[in-house]
Protein backbone atom coordinates (compact mmCIF):
# COMPACT_ATOMS: atom_id res chain seq x y z
CA UNK A 1 0.00 0.00 0.00
CA UNK A 2 3.12 2.02 0.39
CA UNK A 3 3.27 3.17 -3.32
CA UNK A 4 -0.95 3.87 -3.19
CA UNK A 5 -0.53 6.12 0.29
CA UNK A 6 1.82 7.79 -1.85
CA UNK A 7 -0.06 8.68 -4.76
CA UNK A 8 -3.02 9.25 -2.63
CA UNK A 9 -0.99 12.98 -1.82
CA UNK A 10 -0.13 13.54 -5.00
CA UNK A 11 -3.75 13.08 -6.19
CA UNK A 12 -5.74 15.32 -3.45
CA UNK A 13 -2.76 17.79 -3.64
CA UNK A 14 -3.85 18.33 -7.30
CA UNK A 15 -7.27 18.08 -6.69
CA UNK A 16 -8.15 20.13 -3.68
CA UNK A 17 -12.22 20.24 -4.53
CA UNK A 18 -12.07 16.59 -4.28
CA UNK A 19 -10.55 16.30 -1.00
CA UNK A 20 -12.72 18.65 0.49
CA UNK A 21 -15.94 16.59 -0.10
CA UNK A 22 -13.74 13.45 1.23
CA UNK A 23 -13.11 15.62 4.41
CA UNK A 24 -16.87 16.23 4.70
CA UNK A 25 -17.60 12.78 4.44
CA UNK A 26 -14.72 11.69 6.44
CA UNK A 27 -16.54 14.03 9.17
CA UNK A 28 -20.07 13.03 8.92
CA UNK A 29 -18.52 9.41 9.96
CA UNK A 30 -16.61 9.83 12.86
CA UNK A 31 -17.48 8.73 16.14
CA UNK A 32 -14.69 8.81 18.50
CA UNK A 33 -13.49 11.85 20.37
CA UNK A 34 -10.58 11.64 18.67
CA UNK A 35 -12.34 12.16 15.06
CA UNK A 36 -11.67 8.81 13.61
CA UNK A 37 -13.44 6.53 12.18
CA UNK A 38 -14.34 2.83 12.94
CA UNK A 39 -14.20 -0.06 11.24
CA UNK A 40 -18.23 -0.49 11.43
CA UNK A 41 -18.63 2.54 10.63
CA UNK A 42 -16.31 2.29 7.60
CA UNK A 43 -17.95 -0.95 6.52
CA UNK A 44 -21.93 0.63 6.41
CA UNK A 45 -20.91 3.87 4.82
CA UNK A 46 -18.57 1.68 2.07
CA UNK A 47 -22.09 -0.74 1.57
CA UNK A 48 -24.05 2.02 1.20
CA UNK A 49 -21.49 4.69 -1.34
CA UNK A 50 -20.64 1.68 -3.40
CA UNK A 51 -22.68 -1.21 -3.36
CA UNK A 52 -21.27 -2.75 -6.37
CA UNK A 53 -18.14 -3.11 -4.26
CA UNK A 54 -17.85 -6.95 -1.74
CA UNK A 55 -13.95 -5.86 -0.28
CA UNK A 56 -14.91 -7.20 3.17
CA UNK A 57 -11.30 -6.81 4.37
CA UNK A 58 -10.60 -3.48 3.52
CA UNK A 59 -11.25 -1.29 6.22
CA UNK A 60 -8.52 -3.81 7.92
CA UNK A 61 -6.05 -2.93 4.62
CA UNK A 62 -6.77 0.75 4.95
CA UNK A 63 -5.99 1.00 9.07
CA UNK A 64 -2.27 2.05 8.63
CA UNK A 65 -1.36 1.36 12.03
CA UNK A 66 -3.20 -1.05 12.61
CA UNK A 67 -5.41 0.02 15.52
CA UNK A 68 -8.77 -0.65 14.56
CA UNK A 69 -9.76 3.14 13.71
CA UNK A 70 -9.67 5.03 10.67
CA UNK A 71 -7.70 8.24 10.15
CA UNK A 72 -8.45 11.18 7.51
CA UNK A 73 -5.65 9.78 5.71
CA UNK A 74 -6.90 6.64 5.88
CA UNK A 75 -9.63 7.74 3.95
CA UNK A 76 -8.16 9.65 1.64
CA UNK A 77 -6.57 6.08 0.53
CA UNK A 78 -10.06 4.56 0.28
CA UNK A 79 -11.73 7.74 -1.68
CA UNK A 80 -8.28 7.48 -4.44
CA UNK A 81 -8.84 3.93 -5.06
CA UNK A 82 -12.57 4.09 -5.52
CA UNK A 83 -11.90 7.72 -8.08
CA UNK A 84 -8.83 5.97 -10.40
CA UNK A 85 -9.91 2.11 -10.26
CA UNK A 86 -12.35 -0.76 -10.70
CA UNK A 87 -14.09 -2.84 -9.15
CA UNK A 88 -13.55 -6.45 -9.97
CA UNK A 89 -16.62 -7.77 -11.84
CA UNK A 90 -16.56 -11.31 -10.62
CA UNK A 91 -15.45 -11.01 -6.80
CA UNK A 92 -16.57 -7.25 -6.18
CA UNK A 93 -13.22 -6.21 -4.62
CA UNK A 94 -11.53 -3.04 -5.57
CA UNK A 95 -8.74 -3.54 -7.72
CA UNK A 96 -5.03 -1.95 -6.21
CA UNK A 97 -2.64 -2.42 -9.00
CA UNK A 98 -3.16 -4.87 -11.98
CA UNK A 99 -6.68 -5.02 -13.63
CA UNK A 100 -7.28 -7.17 -16.69
CA UNK A 101 -10.24 -5.41 -19.59
CA UNK A 102 -12.44 -6.35 -21.78
CA UNK A 103 -11.21 -4.52 -24.97
CA UNK A 104 -14.82 -4.53 -26.46
CA UNK A 105 -16.23 -3.24 -23.38
CA UNK A 106 -13.26 -0.36 -23.10
CA UNK A 107 -13.54 0.46 -26.84
CA UNK A 108 -17.54 0.92 -26.09
CA UNK A 109 -19.74 3.90 -25.19
CA UNK A 110 -18.23 5.62 -22.30
CA UNK A 111 -21.22 6.10 -20.32
CA UNK A 112 -20.97 2.03 -20.17
CA UNK A 113 -19.28 0.07 -17.27
CA UNK A 114 -15.83 -1.55 -18.81
CA UNK A 115 -15.47 -5.08 -17.59
CA UNK A 116 -12.87 -5.21 -15.29
CA UNK A 117 -11.10 -8.70 -13.14
CA UNK A 118 -8.59 -8.80 -11.06
CA UNK A 119 -5.60 -10.64 -11.23
CA UNK A 120 -7.06 -13.97 -9.34
CA UNK A 121 -10.52 -13.76 -11.48
CA UNK A 122 -8.87 -13.37 -14.95
CA UNK A 123 -6.59 -15.95 -14.29
CA UNK A 124 -9.12 -18.73 -12.84
CA UNK A 125 -11.26 -18.17 -15.67
CA UNK A 126 -14.64 -18.63 -13.57
CA UNK A 127 -16.43 -15.07 -14.99
CA UNK A 128 -18.72 -15.51 -17.90
CA UNK A 129 -18.85 -12.46 -20.15
CA UNK A 130 -19.24 -12.57 -24.16
CA UNK A 131 -16.37 -10.68 -24.84
CA UNK A 132 -13.21 -13.00 -25.08
CA UNK A 133 -10.13 -10.15 -25.75
CA UNK A 134 -8.32 -8.61 -22.67
CA UNK A 135 -5.50 -6.70 -21.64
CA UNK A 136 -4.08 -5.40 -18.66
CA UNK A 137 -3.81 -1.49 -17.88
CA UNK A 138 -0.37 -1.38 -17.66
CA UNK A 139 -0.58 -2.59 -21.43
CA UNK A 140 -2.66 -0.01 -22.28
CA UNK A 141 -0.41 2.64 -20.71
CA UNK A 142 2.64 1.71 -22.57
CA UNK A 143 0.42 1.40 -25.91
CA UNK A 144 -0.12 5.03 -25.76
CA UNK A 145 2.68 6.58 -26.75
CA UNK A 146 3.33 4.01 -29.95
CA UNK A 147 3.31 4.74 -32.99
CA UNK A 148 1.34 4.86 -35.50
CA UNK A 149 -0.57 7.51 -34.04
CA UNK A 150 -3.93 7.03 -36.77
CA UNK A 151 -4.57 3.66 -35.29
CA UNK A 152 -7.58 3.58 -32.86
CA UNK A 153 -6.77 2.64 -29.54
CA UNK A 154 -8.37 -0.92 -29.55
CA UNK A 155 -6.19 -1.29 -32.75
CA UNK A 156 -2.96 -0.34 -31.04
CA UNK A 157 -3.29 -2.67 -27.93
CA UNK A 158 -4.61 -6.01 -29.35
CA UNK A 159 -1.60 -5.37 -31.74
CA UNK A 160 0.84 -4.13 -28.53
CA UNK A 161 0.07 -7.11 -26.69
CA UNK A 162 0.28 -9.38 -29.64
CA UNK A 163 -0.46 -13.31 -28.60
CA UNK A 164 -2.73 -14.76 -26.04
CA UNK A 165 -5.26 -12.23 -25.39
CA UNK A 166 -7.74 -14.81 -25.13
CA UNK A 167 -8.87 -15.34 -21.74
CA UNK A 168 -9.16 -19.29 -21.95
CA UNK A 169 -5.89 -19.40 -23.64
CA UNK A 170 -4.30 -17.45 -21.30
CA UNK A 171 -1.39 -19.10 -18.50
CA UNK A 172 0.90 -17.40 -15.70
CA UNK A 173 3.48 -17.29 -18.06
CA UNK A 174 1.69 -14.73 -20.19
CA UNK A 175 0.43 -12.66 -17.70
CA UNK A 176 3.75 -12.42 -16.65
CA UNK A 177 5.11 -10.97 -20.19
CA UNK A 178 2.43 -8.19 -19.97
CA UNK A 179 3.62 -7.06 -16.33
CA UNK A 180 5.49 -3.36 -15.94
CA UNK A 181 8.86 -3.38 -17.47
CA UNK A 182 8.89 -6.66 -19.41
CA UNK A 183 8.65 -4.33 -22.16
CA UNK A 184 5.20 -5.18 -24.68
ZN1 LIG B 1 -11.69 -10.58 -8.76
ZN1 LIG C 1 -16.69 -6.96 -22.96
Amino acid sequence: MEDIRLATSIFFEQNSQLKNIAQTEFSNLTRTKQGLVTMKAFDEHLRQRQPECLSSNLAAELDANNDGYLTFEDFLVYRYLFQTRPVCRHCKAIVKLVFYTCLECFAGKLKERTYDLCPMCYLGNKFSHPHKQFTNNYAVVNNIRKPPKDVPMVGKVAMAVGVGVSANALGTEVIDAFLPGAGN
